[in-house]
């Protein structure tokens, strides 16, 4: 399995994270299909926000979505 690429954080750029949870999350793609996903709960270590990691699968959705 694929682990997630990283990531700068969108408020410092810092891309050190900390993993503090994570949680399921149900989606349908585009055959009805159910899907779950986990999203990891991130913390940044240098301003410490919580950010949520977008799976692999997922990012296709957003892409497409930008593309259009
Ligand atoms: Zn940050």
């Amino acid at each position: 399995m694929k682990c997630a690429e990283k990531v700068p954080c969108p408020c410092c750029n810092h891309q050190d994270f900390k993993v503090i949870g994570s949680r399921e999350r149900k989606l349908k793609d585009e055959r009805g299909m159910a899907r779950t996903f986990i999203i990891r709960r991130l913390r940044c270590q240098q301003c410490n926000k919580i950010h949520h990691e977008l799976p692999d699968l997922m990012i296709p959705y957003k892409r497409y979505a930008a593309d259009v």
